[in-house]
């Protein structure tokens, strides 16, 4: 027996990216703790951070590739996906395969899942469950600056004078952040504004509660513009030197929102609150705004994301301390997974198909002529695509879209058409009863890499603990598939730390400063060195000493002319209007305890013991109307799917609103699954689906 030993790591749920340590001991059994030197979270966890030894037992662990439901031989598993896989591009052309991967995965599962699909495969069509989580961010981003870049890190949280909390329920979604935001406010008086249809526990604290009617943000923002302009308040000297299309952004707003009065009916606020949060704003040159799924799952995602970054670019309160627009990530790795390119939209390296040299520059660093040049189907229209016969071979990697998906019903019916469905996971979910061939992957505790949180810092990610039965990581599960179908040269890696180095090459590789995800520095790491990398944020370039902690402060932006840009947007109507037949606007979100589709904080008794079972949300007023008692069984349906719930009545849910957690799946088969009642309705930039603001209608059930 050896000794006990310990492991630093990050936490594998939300995108705050905590570090945590894990004690493994003499018998083999592991626990674990914060990590007191990660920066993210000093020491601390939340409630699911902390539970994370309680889920590291085999229960629900696929141990063997199975085919067709019977146990097999990593061989015989690999050699029929390469040879599907194959068959089917041979036969039907790049584009009738697709990849649906995670924010799970790790950068060095990710890069070589893209590097295959686009540079060898030769199609887009890759996409990820962070298309459902910040996809109109990314495409915010890209509009406004240029490049996918979130300008500032979590000190500045702390360094604000003002904090706006957009569609976040940050208590409970981001935990750690919210805590050091609220320990930087008990020392400095931070002043708290939560911008969100529901009282949630951030609203509960904050200074001012924004309670808007659903989908008015871009309103809102537009409201703040046009003030920004008639109190003064705008940075003339930087938008006059660093950025462009000011006045049309500006005539939009005022035209859009010209006076409080009117974005508070626009939005259903009252206007004097309206004006307060104006004027705070506009006095307050240390404001950061943190905005996340609230604004990014929807139909306007991309619009309210810019409506945003217009004010923070009228004030110049951009990448300097204390300030900054802030998209918080839901994921573990969602930053990294966009640093690899691992949306059907982005190429690689922070490369996309809009740059018309970009696929050359890549095919020259991956040495193949097969890269692929347009981008591919989004994560909604993949699974369209596969339900119709267009996708014929279709890999899911460390996700459950037969839950997570909006027409949840619709994507499972796409699963069973699919012609041939590979599912690489670490337990069974609704999504692998469909699978053809079901390969065992590693979990968290067992895989090596990295992971990117939401401040751009780069974290390892260790194993500590044997991989049991024949697990392997998705790495190793991608290469030997890119190996069978023929690219054995160009996935001949030995380990996580070759990926890393030459995903961090391919950063660097023909980058003369324009772009700024550049990790270049990190190139020639060698193998120990990546083992016992200290957490640090890109870009790293050659000759960096240290990561750069802020962006854009200087004023200059990864564009054609060197300006941030505004984009003119206008308040949209809802995609989906409620109506007669289905009156209730269905808002879906988080649970402070439960990750996903709970298939690891299920299994945890404590997390499970605050909310055991799904409950809708429903204010007292219109519960009392349609005959409804609190913790009463209704049924409740949307055009596309529907379910039972229990009914929570809450004061904090506006009338005619309800919320339903994201969590529950297929495995409370008679519970309402969000992902069910959602309506496959996207961005037309982003693609990310409307999760926010689904008609519904709310009946109690018969007693039986
Ligand atoms: Fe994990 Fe997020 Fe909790 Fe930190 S805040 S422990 S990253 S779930």
């Amino acid at each position: 027996m050896t000794d006990a030993r310990e492991v630093r790591t990050a936490c594998p749920y939300c995108g705050v990216g905590c570090g945590v340590q894990a004690r493994v001991a003499a018998d083999g059994t592991a626990t674990v703790r914060g990590d007191p030197g990660h920066p993210a979270n000093a020491g601390k966890l939340c409630s699911k951070g902390s539970a994370l030894g309680e889920t590291l037992g085999l229960d629900g662990r696929v141990l063997h590739p199975e085919i067709a439901g019977r146990g097999t031989s990593w061989d015989a598993a690999l050699d029929l996906v390469a040879s599907r896989f194959s068959e089917t591009i041979a036969r039907h052309g790049a584009d009738a395969v697709a990849f649906y991967v995670s924010g799970q995965l790790l950068t060095e599962d990710y890069y070589v899942a893209n590097k295959l699909m686009k540079g060898f495969i030769g199609s887009a069509n890759i996409d990820t469950n962070s298309r459902l989580c910040m996809a109109s961010s990314v495409a915010g981003h890209k509009r406004a600056f240029g490049e996918d870049i979130v300008p500032g890190v979590y000190e500045d949280l702390e360094q604000a004078d003002l904090v706006v909390l957009v569609g976040s329920n940050t208590a409970w979604c981001h935990p750690i952040l919210y805590q050091r935001l609220l320990a930087a406010r008990a020392e400095r008086g931070t002043r708290i504004v939560v911008v969100d249809p529901r009282r949630t526990a951030t609203a509960g604290e904050c200074d001012l509660h924004l309670q808007l009617r659903p989908g008015t943000d871009v309103a809102l923002f537009n409201g703040l513009l046009a003030h920004l302009v008639g109190s003064s308040a705008i940075d003339r000297d930087y938008v006059a030197a660093h950025t462009s299309g000011f006045e049309a952004a500006v005539s939009l707003a005022c035209a859009d929102a010209p006076t409080p009065r009117r974005v508070a009916e626009t939005c259903d606020l009252d206007s004097a609150e309206v004006s307060r949060f104006y004027d705070w704003f506009a006095a307050t040159a240390r404001t950061v705004t943190v905005y996340s799924q609230g604004v990014n799952q929807s139909a306007h995602g991309t619009d309210k994301v810019n409506a945003i970054l217009n004010c923070h670019l009228a004030t110049g309160r951009i990448g300097r301390p204390g300030m900054g627009p802030f998209s918080v990530t839901g994921q573990p790795n969602a930053m990294g997974g966009r640093e690899v390119g691992g949306l059907a939209n982005q190429l690689a390296a922070h490369m996309g198909f809009d740059d018309p040299q970009a696929p050359d520059r890549v095919g020259r660093f991956w040495r193949t002529a097969g890269v692929a040049r347009k981008p591919g189907l989004k994560a909604v229209d993949m699974f369209e695509a596969a339900g119709d016969g267009r996708i014929k071979a279709l890999w899911v990697m460390g996700t459950n879209p037969a839950v997570s998906m909006p027409d949840a019903g619709k994507v499972r019916a796409a699963l069973k058409a699919c012609e041939f469905v590979v599912v690489s996971d670490v337990t069974r979910t609704d999504t692998s009863q469909f699978a053809d061939v079901l390969l065992p992957a590693a979990a968290w505790g067992e895989k090596d890499g990295t992971v990117t949180n939401s401040e751009r810092l780069i974290t390892r990610q260790k194993s500590f603990l044997p991989m049991p039965g024949d697990v392997r990581p998705d790495w190793w599960i991608v290469t030997e598939v890119a190996r069978r179908m023929g690219f054995a040269e160009a996935f001949d890696y030995a380990n996580p730390a070759a990926i890393f180095r030459e995903h961090a090459a391919l950063s660097a590789f023909e980058n003369d400063g324009a772009r700024l995800f550049d990790i270049g520095g990190l190139a020639d790491i060698e193998d120990s060195t990546y083992d016992a990398l200290a957490p640090l944020h890109w870009p790293f370039p050659r000759g960096a000493s240290a990561g750069s902690q802020r962006l854009l402060g200087d004023g200059r932006f990864p564009t054609v002319d060197g300006r941030g840009r505004f984009v003119a947007v206008r308040q949209e109507g809802a995609a989906l209007p409620v109506d007669a037949a289905f009156p209730l606007v269905l808002n879906t979100g988080r649970l402070r305890d439960q990750w996903h589709t709970m298939t690891r904080t299920g299994r945890v008794p404590r997390l499970m013991a605050n909310a055991p079972e799904p409950a809708v949300e429903l204010n007292p007023v219109d519960a009392a109307a349609l005959g409804i008692a609190d913790g009463d069984l209704v049924r409740i349906e949307s055009r596309y799917g529907g379910g039972r719930a229990k009914v929570a009545a809450s004061a904090g849910q506006r009338r005619g609103e309800a919320f339903l957690p994201m969590h529950w799946s297929g495995r409370f088969a008679a519970n309402a699954a969000a992902g069910a009642l959602s309506a496959p309705v996207t961005d037309p930039f982003s693609g990310q689906p409307e999760l926010k603001h689904v008609p519904v209608r709310i009946a109690r059930e018969p007693v039986a």
